[in-house]
């Protein structure tokens, strides 16, 4: 057995009942191991805190209130929450009252989905029949090979008693690729009220996880579908049905999907993605030949994003990474680029603190998502990266601070103190660079800077 879980079982002793519960029994299934593991058991977190200690097991109170010690061994993490029950649902977020010392069978009956509402006796891990002691009085393993997210008893009552729930129906679709049981889905919509009372912190997290998922797209055209976008990102409705260019095969809703799904798996990416043509649907134009044009939809796009991910109240690192690959979205430093040019965009990259790396996953997804796949769009691409890493290889000054001469040397050079004509000097000595990176050297630079001292 498993020898840290083997010390924890042995330290809490036999009328534990301990048993392996919820999301860690529905991955064990799915052959996903790793993570922490959700421990339940009939013991009060009291006793559960003495007996590990006793034993020489690390113990740490996180939510004794509701049942939880968390218990480290081996440098890993086990969650032990007491079987619960939880009393009236009043604020459509949390239990007024949870009970603790309930049955397992209770415990099991207040979790959301039928996939998430199995357990596995401690003492059946490791053996190789482990599936035939499985406790799973809600149908949970016939719904996960079916792939089906099913809510436990009444759908209506369920995402009544707590908004999130209706959430993470659509998140479990995403990150599984299952599909959302008629009823439970139908009762979606009918539980908005309730949804929209749920702690912006806590939709956020669902969210990303959402937009990780393997099939983000069919997460989010649930949210849309149920009404669920409208309660959290209403700014996006106006992107359904918005019709584009000859440039793309999909109107602008149905590309974002389409972006999200082609994007690597990771928060940023997938956040750019949703959010990069928001702004589409009001910089929309059609012009006399009949030709539709999106002019300026990215620095309106930037404000959607900052508005949307602060108000979800994201992390600013996140927020920054996102608001950048948006904003850069719409640049293509093509072959009929100089290269001073495309110098001049590695500095605008530069100065939001976006990876090149970054930029050019983004890109490839934003080009697949048009509707023609990646294939079309690849060979041009990698082509372009390859030119813009070779000119970031070559470490060409693109700020200020990279000048050859500073401030100092500059104000020497002129025999003045600073001032506003330093900054001009300055911004027209770094132009000078990028056009030709050889100028940047104490001499030419010197040379260079006289001139403008001259003549200004
Ligand atoms: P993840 O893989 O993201 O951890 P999870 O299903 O394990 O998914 P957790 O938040 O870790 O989600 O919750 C652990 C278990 O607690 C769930 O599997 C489920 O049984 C139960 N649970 C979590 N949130 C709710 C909820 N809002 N309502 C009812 N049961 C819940
Ligand atoms: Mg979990």
């Amino acid at each position: 057995m498993d020898p840290a879980l083997q010390r924890i079982v042995q330290a809490l002793g036999p009328d534990a009942q301990l048993a392996v519960v919820g999301g860690t029994v529905r991955d064990r299934l799915l052959g996903r191991e790793g993570g922490d593991w959700d421990l339940a058991t009939a013991l009060l977190p009291e006793a559960v805190m003495d007996r590990a200690q006793a034993a020489g097991v690390r113990a740490i109170p996180t939510g004794l209130k509701h049942g939880t010690v968390t218990l480290m061994e081996a440098g890993r993490t086990f969650e032990v929450t007491t079987f619960r029950g939880d009393g009236a649902y009043l604020d459509g977020r949390r239990p007024e009252s949870v009970t603790l010392g309930v049955t397992l069978e209770q415990d099991l009956a207040r979790r959301d989905f039928t996939i998430n509402a199995m357990a596995l006796p401690a003492e059946a891990v490791e053996r190789t029949d482990w599936p035939a002691f499985l406790v799973d009085p809600h149908g949970g393993r016939r719904d996960l090979e079916a792939g089906l997210i099913r809510a436990v008893g009444d759908p209506l009552l369920r995402f009544g008693e707590d908004g999130l729930r209706c959430l993470r129906a659509c998140r479990f679709q995403a990150q599984l690729g299952f599909r959302i049981d008629p009823a439970t889905l139908a009762a979606i919509p009918r539980r908005l009220e309730v949804a929209g009372k749920v702690a912006v912190e806590r939709v956020f997290v669902e969210l990303t996880k959402l937009l990780r998922g393997t099939e983000p797209e069919r997460g989010l055209a649930a949210l849309a579908g149920t009404g669920l976008l409208d309660l959290w990102l209403a700014e996006l409705r106006p992107m359904i049905g918005c019709l584009q260019n000859r440039h793309h095969r999909y109107p602008v809703w149905d590309h974002v999907l389409e972006v999200v799904r082609c994007a690597p798996a990771e928060a940023d990416l997938r956040w750019a993605a949703l959010l990069h043509d928001a702004g589409k649907p009001a910089a929309r134009t059609v012009d006399a030949k009949g030709e539709t044009h999106f002019y300026g939809h990215e620095a309106i796009s930037v404000a959607m994003t900052q508005t949307i991910l602060a108000r979800l109240r994201a992390s600013h690192a996140l927020i920054r990474q996102v608001t950048a690959l948006v904003r850069h979205h719409g640049t293509h430093p093509g072959p009929d680029w100089s290269d001073a040019a495309c110098r001049r965009f590695l500095k605008q990259l530069r100065e939001d603190d976006l990876p090149l790396e970054r930029w050019a996953r983004f890109r490839l997804a934003d080009q697949s998502g048009k509707g023609f796949g990646a294939e079309p769009h690849r060979a041009a691409h990698e082509a372009l990266v390859a030119r813009l890493e070779a000119l970031a290889a070559q470490r060409p000054p693109l700020a200020i601070q990279a000048l050859a001469l500073d401030g100092r040397a500059l104000m020497d050079l002129a025999r003045r103190p600073g001032g506003p004509w330093l900054g001009q000097l300055q911004q027209f000595l770094m132009e000078a660079v990028l056009e030709d990176p050889a100028r940047n050297q104490p001499g030419p630079l010197g040379e260079l800077a006289s001139g403008w001292l001259k003549r200004t």
